[in-house]
């Protein structure tokens, strides 16, 4: 089987509405692609903040810019008019946790995506709030930080798939003002790795990466095989914002899971996890 658990039915611009996207004819045309790509198993995964309820974990001024949505509206929606697996892309909001726990447990989510996108107040991928433009550029500062925070994050418990695991490498080698660390990047790995080797929590290879400057799938193969040896499974997911994009690049995904010989993926139904033949 082949999964797609990281969808967006909408674009990530504010204006992109929910009554424009939520909609049965709008997960026909998500369907419709991952059927030519032989993709059975899909799963949506909506940002929180674009919800109001995500201001009860958080007020950081992105979020008061984009939760608008009625989370109950969303889970609703997807439980009686579609056949997607129900999730959400949650944030790991460090001193948050006890919040968005409320926010996670009182819905019957599939599963949930964890992501870490920002470290402290900034971000790691949203112009206007960025990371790099509030420290003098060191990179190794700043994917260090990244890292301990994702080890947080798997250890925190909320999340059953950690999204887009090395998202720090965003901007690849496109901005030298945003520059990547120099040599062997497992040193930084290494400081997710308790975290992650505790929770046994699936970590999501995603193709957006190779859609984004980095142009690399998430994680990097280093990363993907501490992973591995520390047992978890593996979410494989593209994280589309356009119905174009699900199942985009797989082939380069399905190439490096062949190559570190993982032949399960990882399947959520109510928050239970199984493993399925990957193929
Ligand atoms: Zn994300
Ligand atoms: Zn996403």
């Amino acid at each position: 089987m082949l999964t797609d658990y990281h969808l967006h039915l909408r674009p990530d611009d504010r204006d992109a509405s929910a009554a424009e996207h939520f909609s049965a004819a709008n997960v026909q045309r998500y369907r419709a692609v991952a059927e030519q790509r032989g993709i059975a198993e899909l799963g949506c995964a909506e940002h929180v903040y674009r919800f109001a309820q995500a201001l009860d974990v958080w007020r950081h001024p992105l979020w008061r810019e984009h939760a608008r949505d009625d989370l109950d509206s969303y889970v609703a929606f997807v439980r009686e008019e579609t056949d997607l697996r129900l999730g959400v892309e949650a944030d790991f909001v460090a001193g948050r946790e006890d919040r968005m726990a409320t926010l996670l447990e009182a819905r019957d989510w599939d599963f949930v995506v964890g992501s870490v996108h920002f470290v402290g107040e900034h971000a790691v991928d949203h112009d206007g709030h960025e990371l790099w433009d509030h420290r003098s550029a060191r990179p190794d500062e700043l994917w260090r930080r990244y890292f301990q925070t994702l080890g947080e994050a798997a250890r925190s418990g909320l999340f059953d798939i950690l999204a887009h695991p090395d998202l720090v490498k965003y901007w690849g080698s496109s901005r030298p003002e945003r520059p990547l660390p120099e040599g062997d990047l497992r040193r930084f790995y290494e400081l997710a790795m308790d975290g992650i080797a505790e929770s046994r929590i699936a970590v999501e290879v995603s193709t957006a990466g190779l859609r984004k400057p980095a142009g690399e799938l998430y994680p990097a193969p280093a990363l993907l095989e501490m992973c591995l040896d520390a047992g978890c499974p593996v979410a494989l997911s593209s994280d589309a914002h356009v119905p174009g994009d699900v199942g985009c690049d797989y082939d380069s995904a399905l190439e490096l899971l062949q190559r570190l010989g993982v032949g399960e993926l990882a399947v959520f139904e109510r928050r239970e996890r199984r493993l399925e033949p990957l193929g």
